[in-house]
């Protein structure tokens, strides 16, 4: 097996490996510098006639060296090897891959609670009497602290630098921990806040595309290399893809468990092919080639599927466009978004400071695997191929409610109009279309420019996400945009909250080595910080009168953002229609301060001169954006920005540390708390029985986020969690967010389920986290009058704690896509803790229903034709759920028997997701963290 350690060479070195050679396939190749390197070569293993290697995609070749090279017959075995080799486009997937990554990527609000894991681990293990040093990541992972700032302030030159205070104070606490973390754990690595965002600065400077580690071996001398491969707790993860790299986004729960030597079980997948042809036209950008591919493959079902680009369209296209569409693979609903390596990658790496030998031997080390160059229409067989021809692509915009709702350009005012009238059932909001134009508000700001904002107004325009700001094709764009605004007169009205945060420093380094900066500024398009902001939904507050005024008039306000997600209450819990779009379009909406605007024949203002500016007038030519482009990329400029970056982060250095190999919690803390996983753990783990009685805690609509389960946004200060932190000394003022607070379980699992948005159908009407509390007696001897055990509404948190003190087991109902947006393993923790054995829904989410297993709830998907309206369901009744045992098989189905108020009973088969024997072993031992605990306590 590999142990890792951070790289150490020009092509990332890993400590050792020891696995031995089953397939006899390790080979030579020339290092470009003298110079050998051995690696386990897929051309032999098709040569030994294992399998037709050179017919399968790419991606899944990239898995097959990995499980070719960790073959030691224990965690992977010769048959894992065969059946990929042998993977057929075509068939019923039931097969496992064990997956072992060589790296790990975490952004803080997924890292800290990991963290947190990591450390009650270790406290579990010194409890046992073990030495704690047992718990300890085996590769190397890298944590990029991006989520956390906020947008306090913005539209003025001091705003990065007040942003930044901020978060600091804010997130004092965690920052110390998270430098605890430095020191005890030899192969974690912290990039500091104010750098960059995570997968921009895994884009620019992590990923090494090609790794080596000595051979144990004495025969074997030369270092074996072999393809950089990645899991990340961000769903994101995917921008990777666009540099050929294989990785994606998973959850804590599987990351913790990748971290200490679990390879990352996933079934073996679909891959659809994308055939790519022509080239984009001049007006159209990258964002609007994603949206595009967006809305085609959701259409396409690639859920679970990986996803491939190939042919000359793909071949053209930059890195930098291809990062922003695999960046978009979770919106698609595809595991990855991947295209092959090639020329292109090389140039990359080049151009973005990676040294010339190592570009050398990540060149020389695919070409001698025969994964060098993008695939033709013919040379793999694909399960499913599409066709786009990049010509066809227009310009884009997304929304309002989610990113696979594409809009060409010149029909967003026709959509928004459509949608502000229908009913909210058909993601419309609702409304009576005569509000339209009638209610608007008249609102004063800083006291004197007045302005008015009504159905459709732009109140914030952000340049966020590392979607786009990895991509300087569409920030030169926007930059190139506000300078020819500026020139002709325009400006941006002040109720806009205008913002910019790149994910890396490169990006401010090109838009003011290029003069664009100032004309940004101008239109209040100030920096804000180098993170993730608004795409995360730290928007930051609106201007008082701004958000009263949404308020008192019940206003369909919009926000504009080069992000990637738009569901309900991410961007801004006033704002409600969400438009996803390129960063020169963000610009263009912040000046015409509307969305209910025909931007192909509408102007967006009147120019100094008296007339009117048209779109077209100021929108960048791509041989502009194309000159600047040599400006943007410049390889010392890199160098310089992604070395020694406590050196350039003083606030970083000024934050405390502790020391020790176990962490002294704090129990005063309201940020780090140690979690009751492993209280009362012993070496045994339980067995899995059958679930009676269980109440319904919720029952839910389709397309319930993770986000709707475990917001990451603001703490309302008259919820659960708010009264909890009162309670314990935290002014409203100083709440943060559910994000930041992901290491204190107690704030997590009063949030769980609180965003202000769910709809609970046991409560109609009512939005938010609330329930019906059944009394603690059985459904068919149910009374309604008052007094204890009596039924009620009060917050799902209270319910549950009810619930659990009656020792009655929990189920959530739920409706399709169950889970689906980021990845969170608080959605899953904080089921668990709130008593919830079981979520049955029509359909799972891919990450949230591992999640759920690798935390011991149990998830059941309904058979095509039922759901809780079917059954009639109103939460009034009691649930068993039979055939669970010792003897349960992946996938098996089972019984779900409904009990109602008049006693009829009501019997409906169910499949159980547990997906895989692995996740059956995880299941009974209660979750994937006893799981590995209980495995490393053994061996130790
Ligand atoms: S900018 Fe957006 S997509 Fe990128 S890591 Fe942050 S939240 Fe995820």
């Amino acid at each position: 097996m590999l142990l890792a350690s951070w790289p150490t060479d020009s092509a990332g070195t890993m400590d050792m490996n020891d696995a031995p050679d089953m397939f006899d396939t390790l080979r030579k190749f020339d290092l470009g510098n003298g110079r050998q390197g051995r690696f386990y070569s897929l051309p032999q293993l098709e040569k030994s006639g294992v399998g037709p290697v050179s017919r399968l995609p790419v991606s899944l070749r990239l898995v097959l060296e990995s499980v070719l090279r960790n073959c030691d017959g224990k965690k992977v075995h010769e048959s894992n090897v065969k059946e990929l080799a042998n993977w057929k486009s075509t068939e019923t997937r039931t097969a496992e891959i064990p997956f072992i990554v060589a790296r790990i990527v975490l952004q803080d609000f997924t890292g800290v609670p990991l963290l947190v894991d990591l450390a009650a681990m270790r406290s579990a293990v010194q409890r046992l009497g073990k030495n704690p040093k047992i718990i300890e990541p085996l590769v190397p992972v890298d944590l990029v602290v991006d989520h956390s700032v906020q947008v306090d302030f913005a539209g003025s030159a001091d705003a990065l630098k007040k942003n930044l205070e901020l978060e600091f104070q804010r997130n004092r606490e965690r920052y110390q921990f998270l430098k605890w973390g430095m020191q005890a754990f030899d192969t974690f690595k912290v990039v500091p806040p104010g750098i960059g965002i995570v997968h921009q600065v895994n884009l620019e400077y992590l990923a090494k595309g090609v790794l080596s580690c000595p051979d144990a071996r004495p025969q074997t001398p030369d270092p074996i290399f072999y393809p950089d491969t990645l899991v990340g707790t961000d769903s994101h993860t995917t921008m990777i893809n666009g540099l050929g790299i294989v990785g994606w986004g998973v959850g804590g729960i599987e990351a913790e468990a990748g971290m200490l030597g679990q390879p990352v079980y996933f079934l073996t997948p679909d891959v659809v092919g994308v055939h790519l042809t022509g080239a984009l036209r001049e007006g159209v950008t990258a964002t609007d080639l994603a949206l595009t591919v967006t809305q085609m493959l959701r259409m396409a079902k690639v859920v679970g599927k990986f996803v491939e680009f190939f042919g000359p369209g793909a071949a053209a296209l930059p890195v930098v466009d291809r990062a922003t569409i695999a960046n978009m693979a979770p919106e698609y609903g595809a595991t990855m978004g991947f295209f092959p390596i090639d020329e292109e990658c090389v140039n990359y790496l080049r151009a973005t400071g990676r040294s010339e030998e190592h570009c050398r031997i990540y060149e020389n080390y695919y070409r001698a695997q025969g994964l060098f160059g993008v695939p033709k229409k013919g040379d793999i067989a694909y399960s499913q191929e599409l066709e786009l021809d990049l010509g066809a692509v227009l310009p884009s915009v997304a929304g309002p409610k989610r990113p696979q709702d594409r809009i060409e350009l010149p029909k967003l005012k026709e959509s928004f109009i459509a949608t502000f009238s229908k009913p909210v059932t058909e993601n419309g909001f609702g409304m009576k279309p005569e509000e339209l134009g009638r209610t608007s508000a008249e609102v004063s700001m800083n006291g004197h420019v007045r302005a008015k904002i009504g159905h459709g107004s732009v109140l914030i325009a952000a340049i966020t996400s590392c979607t786009n700001t990895s991509n300087p094709s569409v920030m030169l764009a926007a930059g190139l945009l506000a300078k020819k605004a500026v020139e002709r007169g325009l400006g941006v009205n002040p109720v806009v909250k205008a913002s910019l945060a790149p994910g890396s420093r490169v990006v401010s380094d090109y838009l003011n080595r290029t003069g664009l900066q100032p004309y940004l500024d101008q239109l209040g398009f100030n920096l804000v910080g180098y993170g993730c902001t608004t795409c995360i939904g730290n928007s930051g507050p609106l201007a008082a009168p701004v958000e009263d005024a949404i308020h008192k008039h019940n206003l369909v306000a919009a926000s504009v953002l080069s992000g990637n997600r738009n569901f309900e209450a991410r961007v801004h819990q006033s704002i409600k229609a969400n438009f996803l779009m390129s960063p020169p379009l963000v610009v263009a909406f912040a000046l015409a301060g509307r969305v209910d605007i025909d931007l192909a024949h509408e102007p967006l203002g009147i120019g100094a001169d008296g007339k009117p500016v048209l779109l077209k007038d100021i929108w960048p030519s791509l041989r502009e954006i194309r000159d600047l482009m040599q400006t943007a990329l410049q390889p010392e400029v890199f160098r310089k920005l992604y070395r020694d970056f406590a050196a350039q982060n003083p606030k970083w250095n000024e934050i405390p540390s502790s020391t020790g190999n176990v962490y002294e919690w704090d129990r005063k803390s309201t940020y780090i708390q140690e979690p009751p996983f492993f209280e009362n753990f012993s070496m045994q783990p339980g067995s899995i029985a059958e679930i009676k009685g269980a109440r319904a805690l919720a029952i839910f609509g389709d397309s319930v986020t993770t986000d709707h389960i475990s917001p990451a946004g603001s703490i309302k200060k008259t919820s659960p969690a708010g009264k909890y932190l009162i309670a314990n000394g935290v002014q409203p003022a100083d709440f943060n967010s559910y994000g930041s607070r992901r290491g204190n379980d107690r704030v997590m699992t009063r949030g769980t389920f609180a965003n202000v948005r769910i709809k609970n159908l046991m409560v109609l009407g009512v939005e938010g986290g609330v329930t019906k509390y059944q009394g603690g007696c059985d459904a068919s001897s149910q009374t309604q009058t008052s007094g204890e055990g009596a039924v009620a509404t009060m917050s799902i948190y209270d319910a549950a704690m009810k619930y659990q003190e009656a020792g009655i087991p929990l189920v959530v109902i739920a409706g399709q896509e169950y889970g689906t947006g980021s990845s969170r393993d608080w959605a899953a923790k904080g089921t668990n803790l709130l008593g919830v054995k079981a979520v049955v829904a029509q359909s799972f989410e891919r990450i949230h229903r591992s999640n759920l297993v690798g935390m011991g709830v149990l998830p059941l998907q309904f058979k095509e034709g039922t759901s809780a309206q079917s059954l009639k369901l109103d939460g009034t009744e009691t649930y068993d759920i039979i055939g669970l045992g010792a003897n349960l098989k992946p996938q098996q189905d089972l019984i779900l028997r409904i009990t109602r108020t008049n006693g009829q009973t009501e019997s409906v088969s169910v499949r159980c997701r547990i997906d895989t024997p692995v996740e059956i072993d995880y299941y009974r031992h209660g979750g994937i963290l006893p799981y590995v605990l209980r495995q490393l306590v053994a061996k130790a």
